[in-house]
């Protein structure tokens, strides 16, 4: 007997936030659209159409312009805004958030986005008045544009959630942790203590993987052919890996 293919049920979504409700607090995509390729078509063209709009805006100096509006904005949110979304973007309900500093209170806010044109557009428009020093995060980080690696001069580091260049700061009360190390010649591990950063924005920590792959690109040393030698890499090059 030939089965019936399964037809999904289809129902007009009054609100993008329809899609979501699964996950223990709902603000993963629903079970029902949850692997449907339509729906994470749909997702993907909603994001490079307004990202299209956002980008037609931004000049080659990367300052957003529209009307009396004028907001620089970094360069790894122009460099998400030209990509496609990565999955773990498309199944929360908000990948995004602005966060500015409250002039009366000093305290640090926070508003959720679903879109990223969305949230760029609240910064440039809203949120930069308020506090000149707003900024889009992206939750799920983000590793450094390949343009800038090695490039970021001390003691900058890509923070992968402000998709830009900070410096780093000992947390307080001082914490450290241990990691492994591995030397790219010899390729051996040794483990060591290493005082624990964090972004004062983001607080994004240098235990985060993004964090650790965007500053320290390991590239294994290229030994010439005859080369019988090869001096350790702390002689070649002295430097603290944090
Ligand atoms: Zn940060």
């Amino acid at each position: 007997m030939a089965t019936k293919k399964k037809v999904r049920p289809t129902r007009r979504l009054a609100n993008v936030e329809d899609l979501y409700g699964g996950g223990e607090k709902g603000n993963l995509l629903g079970g029902l659209y949850n692997g449907d390729p339509r729906v994470y078509a749909w997702l993907q063209n909603r994001h490079s159409k307004g990202s299209g709009i956002i980008d037609s805006r931004i000049g080659r100096d990367g300052v957003y312009r529209n009307g009396e509006h004028e907001w620089k904005v970094p360069y790894g949110v122009r460099y998400v805004l030209r990509r496609r979304l990565i999955h773990a973007q498309l199944v929360n309900k908000y990948p995004w958030y602005v966060t500015w500093k409250s002039p009366k209170t000093g305290k640090r806010l926070k508003k959720y986005f679903n879109a990223l044109h969305a949230a760029v557009l609240f910064t440039a428009e809203r949120a930069q008045y308020v506090d000149p020093s707003a900024t889009v995060v992206c939750r799920i980080g983000i590793d450094i544009p390949y343009a800038l690696v090695g490039k970021l001069p001390r003691p900058w580091k890509w923070c992968p959630c402000c998709m830009k260049a900070r410096k780093f700061y000992r947390v307080y009360p001082p914490q450290s942790f241990h990691r492994m190390i591995r030397d790219p010649i010899t390729w051996k591990e040794s483990i060591r203590e290493i005082p624990l950063l964090h972004c004062r924005v983001c607080g994004l920590t240098n235990r985060d993987h993004h964090y650790l792959k965007s500053n320290f690109w390991l590239v294994q040393r290229r030994i010439k052919p005859g080369v019988r030698r090869v001096k350790p890499m702390s002689k070649v090059k002295k430097r603290r890996r944090r």
